[in-house]
């Protein structure tokens, strides 16, 4: 089963529940991959400390050889993206605006475009429990290609028979891949006006994308009617746990341990959790 953990927005502990119920998995002796999609901050390592193999991330870009360009201004034309300018004594490639499409290889009719790699960021995996296997994506500082990565991390949890996608907050394209494929998703909200707000957008996107998806609410001051009244007024839309605001659970966190592991009794609540997203998987969207 391949299951997303996302949010409309920021903060909301949506890494804390996509690390424990990862943990609860292998807790089980159920092999489980946890990725961290959210390449511009990942942060699921710091649940899960220790040793990692790291490799780089590329994507090809064109090269053009200045002896053959004839700047026939084919290739510019082609780039729907601007990422090529054909001036009259040469050619202006913006490499950030690529997106390795290849096309402009095609298009030159004097066989004057190669492609080269171009790192973006890393892909690093660590097994930091006999069952768990965790892949973190990184973006490189500046980078503007937050997809690649997060594809690259995503294909290397094929085969496992659970993989679990902790995505970017917020409804953006690099939301939308980590979602992508996905039976199950799981939408972290919390307690407040903007919590629901962004719940909302976050519902609609997965809906959309005919991902049936269940609701966690975290850090709840038990205020929570006006959430539930939307979650009851979608279709299908189910709330499946609730995690108490509890000055306990935020040192346990904040320490950078995990909730399950500092309070077993919590295991069971994830495991709930998981078997009831298991179920959204088998009913469909
Ligand atoms: S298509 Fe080829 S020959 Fe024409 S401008 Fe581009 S690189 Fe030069
Ligand atoms: S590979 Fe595609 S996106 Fe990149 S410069 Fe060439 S045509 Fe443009």
């Amino acid at each position: 089963m391949k299951l997303a953990v996302a949010s409309g927005k920021g903060g909301t502990g949506k890494t804390m529940v996509a690390a424990n119920l990862a943990f609860t998995r292998a807790w089980a002796n159920e092999p489980v991959t946890l990725v961290d999609c959210d390449v511009e901050e990942p942060n699921l390592h710091l649940f899960y400390p220790g040793p990692a193999i790291t490799r780089d991330v590329t994507i090809p870009v064109p090269v053009i050889d200045t002896f053959r360009c004839q700047h026939c201004g084919a290739c510019g034309k082609f780039c729907q993206y601007g990422a090529l300018t054909v001036l009259p004594t040469r050619v202006l490639f913006f490499s950030e605006l690529c997106h390795s499409c290849g096309g402009c290889v095609l298009v030159c009719p004097d066989n004057a475009i190669s492609e080269e790699p171009k790192r973006i960021g890393t892909l690093s995996s660590a097994s930091p429990l006999p069952c768990l296997t965790l892949i973190t994506g990184t973006l490189d500082t500046g980078d503007p290609h937050a997809v690649p990565v997060i594809r690259e991390a995503k294909k290397k949890a094929d085969g496992s028979p659970v993989a679990i996608f902790d995505t970017a907050p917020g409804t953006s394209c690099t939301v939308i891949e980590a979602l992508d494929g996905c039976d199950a998703c799981i939408l972290v909200t919390e307690s407040t006006p903007f919590g629901l707000h962004d719940l909302k957008l976050a519902a609609k996107v997965a809906a959309q994308m005919g991902i049936p998806a269940g609701v966690v609410i975290n850090r709840s001051d038990g205020n929570d009617e006006l959430t539930h009244r939307f979650c009851a007024e979608q279709n299908l839309l189910p709330v499946l746990l609730t995690v108490p605001f509890d000055r306990e659970i935020a040192a346990i966190q904040s320490r950078g341990d995990l909730l399950c592991r500092a309070r077993p009794e919590w295991q069971k609540e994830f495991d709930t959790l998981f078997e009831q997203c298991r179920g959204l998987a088998r009913e469909g969207p």
